[in-house]
């Protein structure tokens, strides 16, 4: 008998069926898809936020210099250096900071750190779709809190979920929206246990590397909060895959526990403190340069007569009808977005990551062309 045609399924006095434990996978796991969204190379890619300028030049040279090094040793343990320059970024001591492999590494760490199994981790919906996988993954509960109607944080809600792990992510991805200050500040002083703040996209806050925007220096001095950042957007190093998180010296230890060691390898490493001591200007210009792509990008959209939510990230949420079906059209015509079905309080969406104009002139000839199609049918 084949591996395949082994009935795993019992049925109960009741009669309802479940799942007799396999010898290779755990129960909770049955319920988890693969995270498997369509990243099939297309002519532009506009579907996952990444810096669309390329890579920092001098981070280039990094990774260069770093490749012709010896790679026969481990990288350092909990990447000293790199910490070391972005605790000078964040302005915070070391001991504040952590690291990982990509931010998603920092966050199913920090889930595991602060919650036992079968504890819950309350996330906003519409919000970043691997929480409640992270969360599933080790084990923990997670609870989805919709965000307002006016895409804003519900701070009682999230608070009467009693969830020892609140996620909130400002801008919100996929809205776009910035959550207001005070109702993240709500929930941080009255949260049970850890507040993990998710600012993947500050840098394009406000009119950009904005300092002070959000909690990235503030967390140092809270004792219940991580505010998790990466290098994948901004910073232009998605493949490198550096996340990085700042909080107390206690929170940020109980995750560096649970990431262990060398998460971040010895390229990654180099590049990233060239792009942090060195690259910043030329950073801060393709900020600037996504923001005025954005704004553009809205006012083609409006054009069209859609209606794109207001964004503070370097993406662009705009409801469509069916949105997959649209989606496809565009990768046909060479463009990729990331569809969406069924949002709550949006519906069908498309989102559209902003990059220099000419790619998003393409897109929005693809976009004219597969609504045109759409309305024809
Ligand atoms: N948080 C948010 C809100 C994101 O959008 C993403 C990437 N899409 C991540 C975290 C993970 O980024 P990375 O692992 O590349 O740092």
């Amino acid at each position: 008998m084949s591996a395949d045609t082994i009935d795993t399924q019992t049925v109960d006095a009741a009669g309802s069926a479940s799942r007799l434990p396999s010898p290779t996978s755990r129960t909770s796991y049955s319920a988890i898809e693969l995270y498997a969204p369509n990243r099939a190379p297309c002519r532009i890619d506009l579907s996952d936020n990444t810096n669309l300028w390329g890579v920092p030049p001098n981070a280039l040279a990094g990774l260069h210099a770093a490749a012709t090094a010896s790679v026969t040793r481990y990288p350092a343990l909990y990447a000293g250096a790199l910490k070391r320059a972005l605790a000078a970024y964040a302005g915070v001591g070391e001991q504040h900071v952590v690291t990982g492999c990509g931010s998603d590494d920092v966050l199913d760490s920090a889930m595991r750190a602060f919650a036992e199994p079968g504890e819950r981790v309350a996330c906003p919906t519409p919000s970043f779709a691997m929480i409640p996988i992270f969360a599933r993954m080790n084990g923990l509960v997670p609870v989805e809190v919709p965000l307002r109607p006016d895409f804003g944080l519900d701070a009682d809600a999230m608070l009467q979920t009693d969830a020892r792990v609140i996620y909130v992510c400002s801008p919100n991805n996929p809205t776009g929206t910035l959550l207001e200050r005070a109702a993240v500040e709500r929930v941080i002083e009255r949260a049970p246990g850890v507040v993990i703040v998710d600012e993947a996209y500050a840098e394009f806050v406000g009119g950009g590397m904005d300092g002070d925007a959000g909690f990235l220096r503030e967390a140092a001095g809270l004792p219940n909060v991580l505010v998790v950042r990466t290098m994948s957007k901004a910073f232009g190093l998605a493949g490198l895959r550096i996340g990085y998180a700042t909080g107390s010296a206690a929170v940020v230890a109980e995750v560096e526990k649970s990431r262990g060691p060398y998460k971040v390898n010895a390229l990654a490493e180099q590049a990233a403190v060239a792009a942090l001591t060195t690259d910043r200007a030329w950073v801060a210009d393709r900020v600037r340069d996504a923001l005025a792509s954005r704004e553009r990008l809205a006012g083609a959209l409006r054009a069209l007569g859609l209606t794109p939510l207001p964004s503070a990230a370097n993406f662009l949420l705009v409801p469509v009808p069916d949105a997959e079906a649209i989606g496809r059209a565009m990768r046909e015509r060479g463009v990729a977005v990331r569809p969406f079905v069924g949002l709550p309080h949006v519906g069908d969406a498309l989102r559209i990551s902003v990059g220099p104009w000419e790619m998003l002139e393409e897109c929005i000839a693809a976009l004219r062309e597969a609504l045109d199609t759409g309305t024809r049918h």
